[in-house]
């Protein structure tokens, strides 16, 4: 399945898009952890996109395609991957559908998580990431075990550097403005499922099974 997950920021994508790749083994690629794997490896890219999302901006298109689709041309995505984070303007929707249609590819479909913008205010605030593994927890919905440290490796929580209020918010209208239109160019070709966002993570996966089932008409 070639899939795609829309949704604002702090939707609880991320944390779906790695349920849905173990339970149906596929690629998960996300082009956030893309961008910040490029800059931990201190790479002139990955120093250049940090620049932009720690101000909540949108990094520029031509870099996004560059690295997205020299990741799809890996063949571990031939038969299929789970797009999180990406595409986000409309010229990387159609660049991504100029790219697969080259290979003779074309999407499965794209599952759209919806939550009200102060619910996702209020999730992003309470995010904490593992800085070792990177594995997400939430303050008030999914605390660690022990305060401020992974349940995985006992490495030190930390708060993303674009989770703080005035970015989220700014994130945000950036969302409505050049992602959310989006909906309307998938919607006219079937390809988009609304998934409510708003419930636990296994509540959220099993919607999201259901929409892909229906997508592929099962
Ligand atoms: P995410 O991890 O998906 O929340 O993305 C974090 C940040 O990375 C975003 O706020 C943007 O600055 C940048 N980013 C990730 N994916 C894209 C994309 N497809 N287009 C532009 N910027 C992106």
């Amino acid at each position: 399945m070639r899939l795609v997950l829309l949704g604002p920021p702090g939707a609880g994508k991320g944390t779906q898009a790695h349920r849905l790749a173990e339970r149906h083994l596929t690629p998960l690629i996300s082009t956030g952890d893309l961008f910040r794997g490029l800059a931990r490896d201190n790479t002139r890219v990955g120093k250049l996109a940090l620049e932009y999302m720690d101000r909540g901006e949108l990094v520029p298109d031509d870099m996004v395609l560059d690295v997205l689709l020299s990741r799809l041309s890996e063949p571990d995505t031939i038969p299929g991957f789970i797009l999180d984070g990406f595409p986000r303007t409309m010229a990387q929707a159609v660049a991504l559908d100029e790219g697969l249609a080259r290979e003779e590819r074309q999407l499965s479909g794209v599952l759209k998580f919806v939550l009200p913008d102060e619910v996702v205010v209020k999730r992003l605030s309470s995010r904490r990431t593992c800085t070792w593994c990177q594995r997400t927890y939430n303050l008030e919905l999914k605390p660690p075990r022990y305060d401020s440290v992974c349940d995985a490796d006992g490495a030190p929580l930390t708060q993303r550097g674009d989770d703080d209020e005035t970015v989220i918010r700014h994130r945000i209208e950036i969302y409505h403005r050049d992602t959310e239109p989006l909906e309307v160019y998938y919607a006219e070709r079937g390809l988009l499922r609304s998934v409510d966002a708003d419930g636990s993570e296994y509540e959220v996966t099993g919607r999201a099974e259901d929409a892909m089932d229906d997508l592929v008409g099962t």
